[in-house]
């Protein structure tokens, strides 16, 4: 039997994971939150001295790495790097920034391909990322874009950090955001772009409830659920 798939990409601090995580329990789905996978290659060139820009050396660590992820009791996905629980490591500041980076190596991408492929052969999923519509699963039943404003989207960035007890400053996260946007929409490797056959869903200013009710209802019309 083939397994149904919805793709989900954006910017970050679009609001895609709370909003997938969010729809992966209403339909029973498989949530697969891909940059996940990237921070974690990313983690591990910055636990080992690598520099993420750096690609001959990041390439050379990836046959080391052991990168598995699991699903808690929770029903979210865990990464584990080297056997490790890496699932709240990853979500640091810098290593947010050492993602980005190596998600521009061609290498790393492709290296990583098989492993998002796999969750979507074996599970109905609702994936997100930056080319899951576009290249990871081209054959998705619903392709979304998600985007908001970049001020938006630095508010839900910054919120977030400081849930997480981080400390934060908001021009500073700011200015990550529009860093990260245009290194991932500018890279030569599966640029972030809308896919041809995607709704555009654009959430800013608009609460989450709201957009959790418009992403639903579109995705049961287009799967006619
Ligand atoms: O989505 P998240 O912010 O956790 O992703 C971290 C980084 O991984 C992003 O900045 C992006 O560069 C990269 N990424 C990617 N392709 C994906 C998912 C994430 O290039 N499918």
């Amino acid at each position: 039997m083939t397994h149904r798939a919805i793709a989900i990409d954006g910017p970050s601090g679009a609001g895609k994971s709370t909003l997938a995580k969010a729809i992966a329990k209403e339909l029973g789905f498989l949530y697969v939150d891909t940059g996940a996978i990237y921070r974690t290659v990313g983690l591990a060139a910055l636990q080992r001295n690598v520099s993420p820009a750096d690609e001959p050396a990041v390439l050379a660590l990836l046959p080391s790495l052991v990168i598995t992820s699991g699903y808690g009791e929770d029903g979210l996905q865990h990464m584990y790097l080297q056997g490790e629980d890496v699932t709240e490591a990853i979500r640091q500041h810098a290593v947010s920034d050492a993602a980005s980076q190596v998600s521009a190596i061609p290498g790393v991408r492709a290296y990583l391909l098989e492993m998002q492929r796999r969750f979507a052969a074996e599970h109905d999923v609702i994936m997100d990322g930056r080319d899951i519509g576009t290249v990871v699963l081209p054959g998705a039943q619903v392709k979304v874009f998600l985007t908001a404003d970049p001020p938006d989207r630095a508010q839900r960035r910054y919120e977030e950090l400081l849930a997480r007890g981080q400390t934060a400053d908001f021009d500073t996260v700011l200015a990550d955001v529009e860093a990260r946007d245009y290194r991932d929409t500018h890279r030569a490797a599966a640029p972030l772009k809308q896919a041809e056959d995607a709704i555009l869903l654009d959430t800013t200013g608009l609460p989450f409830e709201e957009s959790r009710a418009l992403l639903l209802t579109l995705v049961k019309e287009k799967l006619a659920l």
